[in-house]
C-alpha cells in the first residue's frame, strides 16, 4: 500500500539519526497521512503527496531538531505557523512527553489540526487558531515556552519577531531553512538582539537518504522581549526588523 512506503522510507531516514519508531509511532504516522490525503482533496494543504516525499520532506524535516538534541523531555514547545502541522505535528508524535502548542491564523487548518488531534490521540498537543503578534502579548503564552519552532514562515527577522516572544529566557527558537540561508543569516543575526534574542549556533545537513539540504538556525532567548514586540499584525512582514536596524543606521 501507497502508506507502506511513506513509513518504511521514514523508518529508513530515521535510522541514520539513531532514532527508531515505536508501534504506537508508527501507527500514528500512519493515521495522519491517511487524514493528510484526505483533507488534502479538499483543504489543499501540501503539494507534497507522492508517499516517500511526505516522508523525507515533511516528516523527517520536521523531525530534524531530534538529531541534534535540541528538544528535551518534558519542555514546552510552541509551533508557529504550523500550516497542516508542520514541524508540530511530527514531533509531538515523535515526543510524546513534551507538550505542543500548535498556531496557525488559517482557521480551517486549525479544524483539519484538531481533528487530527483527537483521531491520534495525541493529548500532548494543543492547537491555537489566532496571529503570532496578537498571542505573544498574552499572559498564556508570553515567554511561556522553552522552545518555538517555525518552518516556512518567512525571512530570519520575521521569524524572530514572531517566535522569540514565545520563548523563555534561557530557551530557544529554531528556524527551519532550506539550502541558501547564507545571505539571510547575516540578518538573522543582527535582529535577533533586537527581541532578546542571539544566534547561536547553525546546523547545516542533508536529510538522509535524500539529496535535500537543510539549515536549522538556533537562537537563544538571552533576555527579555520588550513589550513593543511583536509588532501590531502584518508588521513584521511589511517593516522587517533588518528596516530597524538601517533607520538606526541613517539616524
Ligand atoms: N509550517 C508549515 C506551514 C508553512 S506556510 C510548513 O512548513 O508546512 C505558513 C503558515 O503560517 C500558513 O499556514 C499561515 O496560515 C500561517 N501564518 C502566516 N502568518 C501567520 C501569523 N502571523 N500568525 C500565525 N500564523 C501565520
Amino acid at each position: 500500500m501507497e502508506i507502506d512506503k511513506t513509513l518504511k522510507r521514514l523508518e529508513e531516514g530515521l535510522a541514520h539519526w539513531n532514532i527508531a519508531l515505536d508501534k504506537v509511532q508508527r501507527e500514528r504516522f500512519r493515521r495522519l497521512t491517511q487524514l493528510l490525503l484526505e483533507w488534502n482533496e479538499r483543504l489543499s494543504l501540501t503539494s507534497i503527496t507522492e508517499p516517500e516525499r511526505i516522508a523525507i520532506e515533511h516528516y523527517l524535516d520536521s523531525v530534524a531538531p531530534l538529531a541534534f538534541n535540541l528538544i528535551g523531555e518534558e519542555t514546552a514547545v510552541v509551533d508557529v505557523g504550523t500550516g497542516a502541522g508542520f514541524p508540530g505535528l511530527p514531533l509531538a508524535i515523535m515526543c510524546p512527553k513534551v507538550s505542543f502548542t500548535l498556531v496557525d491564523a488559517t482557521r480551517k487548518k486549525v479544524t483539519y489540526l484538531q481533528s487530527v488531534c483527537s483521531e491520534l490521540g495525541l493529548t500532548n498537543v494543543e492547537v491555537v487558531w489566532g496571529r503570532a503578534e496578537e498571542l505573544a502579548h498574552q499572559k498564556a503564552f508570553r515567554e511561556g515556552f522553552d522552545v518555538a519552532v517555525a518552518r516556512a514562515f518567512g525571512a530570519l527577522d520575521i521569524v524572530w519577531e514572531c517566535t522569540i516572544p514565545f520563548v523563555k529566557i534561557g530557551g530557544i527558537a529554531i528556524a527551519y531553512k532550506g539550502p541558501k540561508v547564507d545571505e539571510e543569516l547575516e540578518i538573522g543575526k543582527l535582529t535577533a538582539p533586537l527581541v532578546g534574542g542571539k544566534v547561536e549556533t547553525v546546523h547545516k545537513f542533508i536529510l538522509p537518504t535524500s539529496e535535500l539540504r537543510r539549515t536549522l538556525v538556533i537562537a537563544r532567548k538571552v533576555e527579555s522581549t520588550h513589550h513593543r514586540f511583536p509588532r501590531r499584525p502584518g508588521i513584521p512582514e511589511k517593516r522587517p526588523l533588518r528596516s530597524l536596524i538601517k533607520d538606526k543606521n541613517a539616524a
